[in-house]
C-alpha cells in the first residue's frame, strides 16, 4: 500500500479522500491555489503544496506542476478525486511517466472511455444495449436530417467529450436542427477544445440509474449495485439515491452484469460508473461511463459499508479486490442532497461570498461531507459544490425524513444556497410516491419555487415555531427589564392565553399560547387546532431551534427582521409577520409598501466578470433582451434589459469584476 499521495483537487472531495487515508496511516499532500491559501483541504491534509494563481488552468489544471510537488514531496501515487484532471488520459499518462501511480485506469482506457462516441462502441461490442442513433461525428447536415427523420423527433445532440451536460441540445422539430448543431458545436469548443458531436433518439421522461462498479488490476470486476440520480437541473444532478425505486434484483442483477461487462471489454480498473437512461419500460440503455470517483458515491457506502476511496487506493496499488460478487449486499436505503452556492430564486445564478456562519451536522444516520467552514470565501473560479448531505434509513422513507430533518439543521450564512430548494424536493408528493425522472423539476417547479402549496400542516409548525420564539423574546426582554422581586412573583402568576395574528404570504393564522416562561412546555392553539410544543428555555435568539410538537421533534431556521421573522423548514421558507389582535387591526390601515423604483438601470445580478457587452449609447433596446454578459463560476449568463428604453450610459468595462448590484447601463425610458 503507498505510504502517501497526492490529491490533485479541492474542496469537498480532497477532504473526503484526506478521511480515508488517514485512516489507512496514508500521508497527504495537498494542492493549493491563492485563493485556497486558506482552505479546509489545505489543513486538513498533513502536507500542502501551493501551485499557482486562482484560475484552474494556472493552478489544479497545471498538471506539470501538480506532478513536480508529487514527486518532491516523496508521493506513490496521485489521486484526482472527480471533475478538474481527473478523466484526462494525457495526465495520466504524465503521472506514469513520473514514475508514479495514477489513482485511476490507465490513460488508454481513459481516452476510450471519455470519448462518448468511442465508449459507445465499446459498449456495443460487449452486447450493452445502447440509446439509438448515428454514433459519429456529425458532417454531413442533410444525411444527419434523413436519419433524425427515421428515428423521430425530439432528438439529443451531444458532444463526443462532453461532461457536466455541458453542450447538449434537444432538437425538436427539423427547422432547429442546423442552429441547434451550430450552438452545441460552439459550447463544446469552448468548453472541450473538440467540437465533434453525435446524435441520439431522445429518451422523454426517463429514469437515469447508474451502476458503481469497482475493478481491479487482476481482471476482477465487481458491481456493487445501482444509485437513481432521475433529479436534475439541466442535466445536472440534484438529489441521488440508492437503491433505486425502478430496480429490482433481477434487474439490479442484469444491469450489473451488463457494467461488468463493459469493463472487462475496456481493460478497466479503478472504481467507475456506467450510466444508463431508462425508459418507462424499464428498457435501458448505455449512456457514458465515468472513470472517476462520482460525486454521488457516498450514497452507494452508506448502503454496501464499503469504502469507495478505500477500494480505489488498494487496486492502484495493485492488490486484489477484497470483496467477491457474492459478498456484496444492499442494505436499507440512502439519499443524498448536493448543496451548492446558488441562488433558486434567481434562476439558479451561483452565489459567492464569505461564509459567516456554518453549523456542521451531526446525528444518528446523518454524513457530511463538506467543504467549508464559517469563514470560507466562495469566489468566482471553481464549480459551487459546496458539501453534500446524505442520510440512511432502514426505508426510503426513514432515509427521507432523516435528510429532512438534517436539512432543517443545515445552516450556512453568507452565501445564497440551493439548501431549501433541494429540501422542497425531498418533500414534494411525486417525489415521495417515487415519481421521478429527469424532467421532474421542469413538471413540478417554477423559478425555484414547487408549482403546489405546501402542507397546511408544515406552515402550521413554522407558524407555532414563529409565534412561540416571538412571544418568548418579547417576555425575555420586558422580563430584563423588571427588579428580581418581581420576576419571582411574575412566573407565580396564573398563565394566561396570548393572541396573535400571524400573516405569511397569503395565509393568515390566529393562534393562541398558553404557557410560562419558566417552563418548557406549552400549549398552543392554531385555528382551532391544539398542539403540545416542548420549547427551549431562554434560547430564542438562536438561528436555529428545535421544538417538540405534539412528540415529535422538529428543526427550525429563523432570522429575526424587526417585528417579523423569516423562517424555512422542509423546504419552505416564509417570512411571518406577527400582530397582537389590536395590533392586527390598526394595520389594515397602514399605507401599502411602494414598488417598482430603479427600473431604468441595469444592475448585475450576480458577482462575476464582464465578458462582453452587446449594446452601446443610444440604441433602443427592449425588456428582457440580454445586454451584457458576465461569467461566473465556469457559467456565462446573460443580464437582461429591466424595461424598453434607450441606452443612456454604458458603466461595465469588459474584462473588468462587478459585483452584486453593480449599475452596468443606465437608459432613458
Ligand atoms: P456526471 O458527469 O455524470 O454529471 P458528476 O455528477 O459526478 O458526474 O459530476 C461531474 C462533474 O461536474 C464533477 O467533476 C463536478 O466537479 C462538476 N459539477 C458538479 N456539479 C456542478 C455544478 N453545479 N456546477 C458546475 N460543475 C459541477
Ligand atoms: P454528461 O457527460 O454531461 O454527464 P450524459 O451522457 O451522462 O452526459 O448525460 C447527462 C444527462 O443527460 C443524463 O443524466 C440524462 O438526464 C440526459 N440524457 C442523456 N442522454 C439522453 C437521451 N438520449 N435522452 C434523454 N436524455 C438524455
Ligand atoms: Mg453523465
Amino acid at each position: 500500500m503507498f505510504e502517501k499521495i497526492l490529491i490533485s483537487n479541492r474542496g469537498e472531495i480532497a477532504i473526503r479522500i484526506i478521511r480515508t487515508c488517514r485512516r489507512l496511516n496514508i500521508k497527504t499532500v495537498a494542492v493549493f491555489s491563492d485563493i485556497d491559501a486558506r482552505s479546509l483541504h489545505v489543513r486538513e491534509a498533513d502536507e500542502a503544496v501551493y501551485i499557482g494563481p486562482s484560475p484552474s488552468p494556472s493552478s489544479y489544471l497545471a498538471y506539470d506542476k501538480i506532478i513536480e510537488a508529487a514527486a518532491a514531496r516523496g508521493c506513490q501515487a496521485i489521486h484526482p478525486g472527480y471533475g478538474f484532471l481527473s478523466e484526462n488520459s494525457k495526465f495520466a499518462a504524465a503521472v506514469v511517466r513520473a514514475g508514479l501511480t495514477f489513482i485511476g485506469p490507465s490513460s488508454e482506457v481513459i481516452a476510450a472511455l471519455g470519448d462518448k462516441i468511442s465508449a459507445k462502441k465499446i459498449a456495443m461490442k460487449a452486447g450493452v444495449p445502447v440509446v439509438l442513433g448515428h454514433n459519429l461525428p456529425i458532417v454531413d447536415i442533410e444525411e444527419i436530417r434523413a436519419l433524425a427523420a427515421e428515428i423521430g423527433y425530439p432528438v439529443l445532440l451531444k458532444p463526443a467529450a462532453g461532461g457536466g451536460g455541458r453542450g447538449m441540445r434537444m432538437v425538436a422539430t427539423p427547422d432547429e436542427l442546423e442552429s441547434a448543431l451550430q450552438s452545441a458545436q460552439d459550447e463544446t469548443r469552448k468548453a472541450f477544445g473538440d467540437d465533434r458531436i453525435f446524435l441520439e433518439r431522445f429518451i422523454g421522461n426517463p429514469r437515469h440509474i447508474e451502476i458503481q462498479i469497482i475493478a481491479d488490476r487482476h481482471g476482477k470486476v465487481v458491481s456493487l449495485g445501482e444509485r437513481e440520480c432521475s433529479i436534475q437541473r439541466r442535466y445536472q444532478k440534484v438529489i441521488e439515491e440508492a437503491p433505486s425505486l425502478a430496480v429490482d434484483a433481477e434487474l439490479r442483477s442484469r444491469m450489473g452484469e451488463m457494467a461488468c461487462a463493459l469493463a472487462r471489454a475496456a481493460g478497466y480498473s479503478n472504481a467507475g460508473t456506467v450510466e444508463f437512461i431508462m425508459d418507462s419500460h424499464r428498457n435501458f440503455f448505455f449512456m457514458e461511463m465515468n472513470t472517476r470517483l462520482q460525486v454521488e458515491h457516498p450514497v452507494t457506502e452508506m448502503v454496501t459499508s464499503l469504502d469507495l476511496v478505500e477500494l480505489q487506493l488498494r487496486v492502484a496499488a495493485g492488490e486484489p479486490l477484497p470483496i467477491p460478487q457474492e459478498d456484496v449486499s444492499i442494505k436499507g436505503w440512502s439519499i443524498e442532497a448536493r448543496i451548492c452556492a446558488e441562488d433558486s430564486a434567481r434562476n439558479f445564478l451561483p452565489s459567492t461570498g464569505l461564509i459567516t456562519r456554518y453549523s456542521n451536522l451531526r446525528g444518528r444516520n446523518i454524513r457530511l461531507d463538506s467543504g467549508v467552514e464559517a469563514g470560507s470565501f466562495v469566489s468566482v473560479y471553481y464549480d459551487s459544490l459546496l458539501s453534500k448531505v446524505i442520510s440512511w434509513g432502514e426505508t426510503r422513507e426513514e432515509a427521507r425524513t432523516t435528510l429532512i430533518n438534517a436539512l432543517n439543521r443545515y445552516h450556512v450564512e453568507g452565501v445564497t444556497t440551493n439548501l431549501n430548494f433541494a429540501n422542497s424536493i425531498l418533500n414534494h408528493p411525486a417525489f415521495i410516491k417515487g415519481d421521478l425522472s429527469t424532467g421532474f423539476i421542469d413538471e413540478h417547479y417554477e423559478n425555484g419555487e414547487a408549482k403546489i402549496d405546501p402542507p397546511i400542516e408544515q406552515l402550521e409548525a413554522m407558524v407555532i415555531a414563529t409565534t412561540v420564539v416571538y412571544h418568548n423574546r418579547m417576555n425575555l426582554v420586558r422580563e430584563s427589564l423588571k427588579p428580581m422581586a418581581a420576576k419571582v412573583g411574575l412566573s407565580h402568576m396564573p398563565a394566561r392565553q396570548h393572541r396573535y395574528v400571524v400573516k405569511g404570504n397569503e395565509n393568515i393564522f390566529e393562534v393562541g399560547l398558553q404557557g410560562q416562561l419558566s417552563s418548557r412546555h406549552w400549549s398552543v392553539t392554531i385555528n382551532g387546532k391544539e398542539h403540545a410544543v416542548i420549547a427551549p428555555v431562554f434560547e430564542f435568539y438562536r438561528r436555529r431551534m428545535k421544538l417538540s410538537i405534539d412528540g415529535v421533534n422538529q428543526y427550525f431556521r429563523l432570522q429575526y427582521r424587526q417585528n417579523f421573522i423569516w423562517t424555512a423548514y422542509c423546504g419552505i421558507s416564509r417570512i411571518f409577520e406577527i400582530y397582537t389582535p389590536t395590533e392586527w387591526g390598526l394595520a389594515q390601515y397602514m399605507p401599502k409598501e411602494i414598488k417598482g423604483a430603479n427600473e431604468n438601470v441595469l444592475l448585475s445580478p450576480l458577482p462575476g466578470m464582464v465578458v462582453s457587452i452587446l449594446v452601446k449609447k443610444g440604441d433602443r433596446v427592449y425588456r428582457g433582451q440580454d445586454l451584457v454578459i458576465i461569467e461566473s463560476m465556469k457559467m456565462e449568463c446573460g443580464v437582461s434589459s429591466p424595461c424598453d428604453g434607450v441606452v443612456d450610459n454604458v458603466t461595465a468595462t469588459i474584462g473588468k469584476a462587478v459585483e452584486t448590484d453593480e449599475v452596468l447601463i443606465t437608459f432613458t425610458t
